[in-house]
């Protein structure tokens, strides 16, 4: 069956978002663990935390996804806005292992001219101090559209900040359809070679979830902006075999389209009737 979900307003909790989630015949979703623009957390309510555990056990709910807050930078040039989004993250990894072996996913960040080198030296540095040995979550690094100076915006640059943590088993990658393609990685062509590539690049056994997302502009336009499924760049073909395809299919997808529930509603039932059974 394919695991498919959306991104989903926490606000009310866990518990209300698999029920938002099942409503929409979803079986994941995504959430901000926080306000997107950073700032404080919603304390855990365990009550909450445990009730979800028992929808989600009765309804199929396996993977959920937890997204770090956009404006997060590990590798500003401000030594106190890296220092925000060290403790950011330290204190979300304390709230996902509540939930224990899910996914955390964040944007690595934007070097701002320092360049790419140092870029990649703060974000695996601060890595190197999130991760600890019997932490449960897997952080994933954003594939990014590379939109000004954007970190992860080839396979080769998520490699180089997975080499340099040094308890590397706990990093995977969610792949964004929107943001590679935009980034000039052709999954409309060419899905076969772009896997391939991330295969040798990375390894496709760190490929842990998909943003699938359609895109407002054309192939390798840096730009970033989601579109509804089917009415992108991209188009609804591409997105059947992407769902389809052998190295993706076992994967969670997250819709991250510009929609409300309804529409959400839709591209799910779209994705489903394209999803062929093996
Ligand atoms: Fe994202
Ligand atoms: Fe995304
Ligand atoms: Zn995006």
């Amino acid at each position: 069956m394919l695991t498919i979900g959306c991104h989903l307003s926490a606000s009310k909790g866990y518990l209300d978002m698999a029920k938002t989630a099942v409503k929409i015949n979803a079986n994941t979703f995504q959430f901000f663990t926080r306000n997107p623009r950073g700032g404080s957390a919603k304390a855990i309510n365990e009550k909450d935390i445990a009730a979800f555990h028992e929808f989600a056990a009765e309804h199929g709910i396996k993977k959920i996804l937890a997204h770090a807050p956009y404006t997060l930078n590990l590798c500003s040039a401000d030594e106190s806005i890296r220092e925000f989004a060290l403790n950011t993250m330290i204190d979300d990894i304390k709230r996902m292992e509540y939930t224990p072996n899910q996914l955390y996913n964040f944007h690595p960040g934007s070097h701002v001219k320092q360049g790419v080198e140092v870029g990649i030296g703060f974000i695996s540095e601060a890595l190197n101090k999130v991760i600890y040995p019997e932490m449960t979550t897997t952080i994933l690094l954003e594939t990014m559209a590379g939109k000004g100076s954007e970190i992860g915006r080839s396979f080769e640059e998520i490699r180089e900040i997975i080499d340099r943590v040094e308890q590397n088993e706990k990093l995977g990658v969610c792949l964004d359809t929107c943001h590679i393609y935009d980034g000039g990685y052709d999954v409309v062509n060419d899905l076969d070679g772009v896997l391939e590539e991330f295969d040798k690049v990375i390894g496709l056994d760190r490929l842990k979830a998909v943003h699938i997302n359609d895109s407002k502009n054309p192939f390798g336009s840096h730009k970033d902006r989601h579109e509804k499924i089917g009415d992108g760049s991209l188009g609804t073909e591409a997105f059947e075999r992407i769902i389809n395809h052998k190295s993706l299919r076992e994967l969670p997808f997250y819709l991250e389209t510009p929609n409300e529930l309804d529409g959400y509603a839709k591209e799910i039932e779209l994705l489903r009737s394209l999803y062929k059974e093996i």
